[in-house]
């Protein structure tokens, strides 16, 4: 296939995905001849849900240039510290995943290490004392980090929980302004060259005609250009991952907002909390294998508090990926290249990625055959690895009810079988390429379900390690006691008190 130059571009849905691209789309080619144009259907509407982030959101808000209070009051947005998981260790449990590392290296070894050493030889304070976000967040604060400090303890990262139709208008307010023409209406009929198999047209239920080089398709698990029409296939991963239902509800704000997400099990899944500014957005992430969808109706509302404000609504889904996200010129961005259940966020990140490797891969505005292998291989890689993350939680729960026991029996991944080994060995953690969740995140799980490596000794003086570690824990409490509650800290957004993030 000779490259083929691109004039027009066409995205095709008007949901996070679509307007997170075509923003971007309008950023990134600004002072180009490059036409960006995007088709959307309120008569279909949007799926209406993805309100967690994880900290990759800054760098997109950054490439476009957005101030962060005007985005945070735009979007009625909260700041996320990380995630609690309620229950999953067992009844009565829990244990956060922030968006942080835990102590800092003492005599060059990894802190958690020495942590893990010290705990066998008696050490009783916890792993999570030694990370201020995880402190900030149990007491319901929130600070802005200390990114340029030189203590390393002062470092975390934090994310946002948004209104997800308020972040797509903000973006369509954005991309428009940029000039992305908007055409309303739904496509019919998709008109494909005979002789390449490139998409050359949509034909719209209106009879309109809209010719284009390149084709995003944000028409969520429709997939109508990637799949429907090129035929590109789907991974199934339900083996692993078996919920596949969600039943999605609002609910009236009753306290606080927390800054953090929460995720508590429940009889076969798991339950979402994600709190905004005026609301708060809950849903039952299920196994219909192992609930019915009445049973988990009736779960779902045991366990708000607060008013419904919308009826409960439910999504069902196939977790797993697109095989190929970008074939011919076509890119699938969005529910449309594939979905992995929220449990850690991932899915805007991955539209936000996704929107990344076709921008680098579009190399000179061209459309590669080469270019596109390469992206669709690191497409494919980034699944994987969050894949496996997500396995790990229900790998590692400890609860009794039939569906966690499956889980928790089934069998997973061979990349994710070598990484607990490795981890129960000798406390090393193995990062591949195009790993999204970091080394700490895989502890934070580790520590979370009780997971203990073997033998690790104490490296130096096992008094003089207590000392330090104390020392450091000591640190990281007062450092907490200073903070503000996480809803006066959103009050200084308001009043324009805000230091841009990093
Ligand atoms: C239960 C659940 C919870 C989730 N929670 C999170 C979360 O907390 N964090 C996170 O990052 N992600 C989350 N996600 C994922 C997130 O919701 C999606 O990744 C995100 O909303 C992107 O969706 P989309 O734009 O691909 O699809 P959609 O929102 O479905 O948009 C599809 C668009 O295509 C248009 N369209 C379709 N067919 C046609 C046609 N024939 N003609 C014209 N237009 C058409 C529609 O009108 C619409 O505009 C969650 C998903 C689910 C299912």
């Amino acid at each position: 296939m000779a490259s083929r130059q691109v004039k027009k571009i066409l995205v095709v849905g008007g949901g996070t995905a679509g307007w997170m691209t075509a923003a971007y789309l309008a950023r990134w080619l600004e002072s180009t001849a490059i036409q960006v144009t995007l088709v959307e259907s309120e008569q279909i509407g949007t799926i209406g849900v993805g309100e967690a982030t994880v900290p990759g959101i800054h760098q997109f808000i950054r490439d476009l240039d957005i101030s962060e209070p005007e985005f945070i009051s735009a979007t009625n947005a909260t700041f996320k510290l990380g995630i609690e998981f309620a229950d999953w260790a067992g009844e009565g449990t829990h244990f956060f995943h922030p968006f942080a590392s835990y102590g800092v290296p003492i005599e060059d070894r990894p802190f958690h290490k020495t942590w893990w050493s010290a705990k066998s030889q008696g050490y009783t304070t916890g792993l999570d004392k030694f990370c201020l976000c995880t402190q900030l967040a149990r007491a319901g604060k929130f600070a802005q980090p200390g990114f340029d400090q030189d203590s390393r303890l002062a470092w975390y990262n934090y994310a946002y929980h948004f209104d997800a139709s308020l972040f797509a208008k903000f973006l369509r307010g954005y991309a428009v302004k940029r000039g992305v023409s908007r055409i309303e209406g739904k496509v019919k009929h998709i008109q494909l060259d005979a002789a390449s198999g490139f998409i050359q047209s949509l034909a719209m239920e209106s009879g309109q005609i809209i010719e284009g080089d390149l084709f995003v398709d944000c028409t969520g698990s429709t997939a109508l250009l990637i799949d429907k029409t090129l035929g590109v296939g789907y991974e199934d991963w339900s083996k692993w991952l078996l919920c596949d239902s969600a039943l999605a509800v609002q609910t009236s704000r009753v306290m606080a907002p927390d800054p953090f997400t929460r995720s508590s099990a429940r009889t076969a899944g798991w339950q979402w909390h994600i709190p905004l500014q005026h609301r708060v957005g809950n849903g039952y992430v299920y196994s219909s294998q192992f609930i019915s969808p009445e049973q988990a109706h009736r779960e779902l509302l045991e366990n708000l508090a607060g008013a419904l404000t919308t009826d409960p609504r439910l999504i069902r889904f196939t977790t797993g990926m697109r095989r190929d996200f970008w074939h011919k010129n076509c890119v699938a961005i969005g529910l449309s290249g594939g979905f992995l259940e929220p449990l850690e966020s991932t899915s805007i990140s991955l539209i936000q990625t996704g929107i990344a490797k076709l921008t680098s891969f579009l190399v000179d505005f061209e459309i590669n055959e080469q270019h596109i292998a390469q992206a669709n291989h690191l497409n494919r890689l980034e699944y994987e690895r969050i894949r496996d993350f997500i396995i790990l939680h229900y790998k590692l729960n400890r609860r009794s009810q039939p569906f966690w026991q499956h889980v928790r029996a089934m069998e997973v991944p061979a990349t994710l079988m070598e990484k607990i080994a490795l981890f129960r060995a000798s406390g090393d953690i193995k990062l591949g390429e195009q790993e999204s969740f970091k080394e700490d995140s895989w502890i934070s799980m580790f520590y979370g379900f009780g997971l203990e490596p073997r033998g690790l000794e104490p490296s130096i003086d096992p008094e003089k390690i207590r000392t330090i570690m104390n020392n450091m824990a000591g640190a990281i409490q007062k450092g907490a006691v200073y903070a503000n509650a996480h809803v006066e800290f959103l009050k200084t957004v308001v009043k324009g008190k805000f230091r841009e993030y990093g």
